[in-house]
């Protein structure tokens, strides 16, 4: 249970839109590692907090999002955002290709879209968003 893949809500759409950007080579090279794991379909659990995607951030400090004043608050409601959406509760197990298809099947729309990624500065480099 160890290896379990900890992804937080809303990173399901983020490694998808994933270009080779990100806010350092730490997070970089880390994000193009989980991009690389997730092929092969892990067992993964969403959540809504620091993951292994945030483990690598600059803006990780003391275990919470510190990007800005509220981030931790605003990046946690993008993950409560997207759960909702998928009618799942944080903690939920499974497969992690299952849950990036649910999404896919949900929320490749223009609405929930712009409502989880709205504030996301992104955007613009985000294939997830931009390809909608
Ligand atoms: S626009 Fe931002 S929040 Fe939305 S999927 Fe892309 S990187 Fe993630
Ligand atoms: S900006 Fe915040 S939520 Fe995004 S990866 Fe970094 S620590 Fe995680």
């Amino acid at each position: 249970m160890t290896n379990i893949l900890k992804i937080r809500a809303h990173h399901l759409l983020c490694i998808q839109g994933f270009q080779g950007y990100g806010y350092s080579q730490d997070f970089v090279e880390n994000m193009t590692e989980i991009a690389r794991n997730i092929d092969s379909n892990p067992e993964s659990q969403i959540i809504t907090e620091c993951d292994i995607i945030c483990s690598c951030c600059p803006h990780k400090v003391e275990g919470v999002c510190q990007k800005r004043l509220d981030s931790a608050q605003k990046v946690k409601d993008m993950d409560l955002r997207v759960l909702r959406k998928l009618y799942l509760k944080d903690g939920t197990r499974g497969r992690v290709k299952d849950f990036v298809s649910l999404a896919n099947t949900k929320l490749r729309n223009s609405f929930d879209v712009h409502d989880i990624c709205g504030d996301c500065d992104w955007k613009e480099k985000c294939l997830w968003f931009i390809s909608v």
